[in-house]
């Protein structure tokens, strides 16, 4: 049995990966502020002897031996991250700083969730790990690109000195069961409006694209990675590079839902990228990642969930 942290345990994708660990017979800790969820997302795991849940902020220190750290405690959504921009910046930084200490303490392996957002809005497609990206260092997403960027730094940083056992991962745009129905995502937000009958909301054109990956394929590459050898530190990309424009996102939804819904066009947001496709060339290489579920497959779950808890 390996003794794990997981930090933002109580948000979307921690708590899908927490179902994961404890039903291979894992110790949990999950850290976590409830800063973008609830305790509702862990409920079923309140009552589970190998579940502890800490309600901590990360920017402060925090001190648990432990086998492993999966350092996942950010605001991710845009309208969430934009909110207390500054927080975020914090989160980031004092967050991997705080969880790395841990990491260098107990000579436990750290996976970070880091993110496609660190190729900004990218003008090379599909997005591959040595691109350096575009990003605008001082525009209104940039305390999370640029907070996931210095992460990534800290973590090399920490492994060329003290050797720590690190992996990166870029995670592209997940959709799933346990999303919050209020971050401003995308999938959330298309779905949560056709069923609720009211407008869907397209920013822009639509003709931007995105490529979304169900998060039970998400998680599976997650635990893969931290289970390779210390040699493999990362970055890799991890997502689906099936790619679509938003504007066929909104019809996908439309037709898979009895809605009276229209789609109705709103200003698109400052920064918003054109483009995001990953390239997981390295990832089936290296962790024989290929993810299962299509776009299809993953909304219809997805709609499930969401007609649940409406
Ligand atoms: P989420 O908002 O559902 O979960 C984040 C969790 O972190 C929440 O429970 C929140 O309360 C907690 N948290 C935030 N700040 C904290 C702090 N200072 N101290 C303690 N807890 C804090 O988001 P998510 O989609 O589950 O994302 C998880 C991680 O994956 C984030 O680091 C995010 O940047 C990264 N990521 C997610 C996606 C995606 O598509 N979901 C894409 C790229 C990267
Ligand atoms: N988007 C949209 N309508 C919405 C929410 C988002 O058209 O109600 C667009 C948004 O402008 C972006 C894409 O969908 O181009 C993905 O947005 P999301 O916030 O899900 O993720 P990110 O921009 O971080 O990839």
């Amino acid at each position: 049995m390996k003794r794990i942290i997981v930090t933002g345990g109580a948000g979307f994708l921690g708590s899908n990966l927490i179902k994961r660990l404890l039903i291979d017979n894992n110790e949990i800790i999950c850290i976590d502020n409830l800063y973008t969820s609830s305790i509702t997302n862990i409920k079923p795991f309140l009552d589970c002897d190998n579940f502890t849940f800490i309600n901590h902020n990360v920017i402060e220190p925090y001190d648990f031996e432990c086998d492993e750290i999966y350092n996942l405690a950010c605001p991710a959504s845009p309208v969430h991250y934009q909110k207390d921009p500054i927080f975020t910046v914090k989160t980031c930084f004092l967050g991997i700083l705080n969880a790395l200490e841990i990491a260098k303490k107990y000579n436990a392996k750290i996976l970070q969730a880091s993110t496609s957002e660190v190729y900004g809005d990218p003008i090379v497609s599909p997005q591959n790990e040595s691109y350096r990206g575009n990003v605008n260092m001082i525009g209104i997403r940039s305390c999370y690109d640029e907070g996931k960027r210095i992460a990534e730094t800290l973590l090399m940083d920490y492994h060329r000195e003290y050797n720590t056992k690190i992996k990166i991962m870029r995670i592209f745009n997940t959709y799933g069961p346990n999303m919050d129905k209020d971050d401003g995502r995308v999938i959330s937000n298309f779905v949560t409006q056709a069923l609720l009958n009211r407008n869907i909301t397209i920013y822009g054109q639509g003709k931007q694209t995105r490529s979304f990956c169900f998060v039970d394929d998400l998680i599976d590459g997650m635990i893969k990675l931290m289970n390779t050898k210390d040699d493999v530190t990362g970055p890799i990309n991890i997502g689906n590079p099936d790619e679509f424009t938003i504007e066929y996102l909104s019809k996908l939804v439309i037709s898979l839902i009895d809605t009276s819904s229209r789609i109705v066009y709103m200003p698109l947001p400052q920064d918003d990228p054109v483009q995001r496709r990953p390239d997981i060339t390295l990832a089936k290489q290296i962790l024989n990642y290929e993810p299962r579920i299509n776009l299809y497959d993953g909304l219809l779950r997805t709609i499930d969930y969401f007609r649940g808890i409406l």
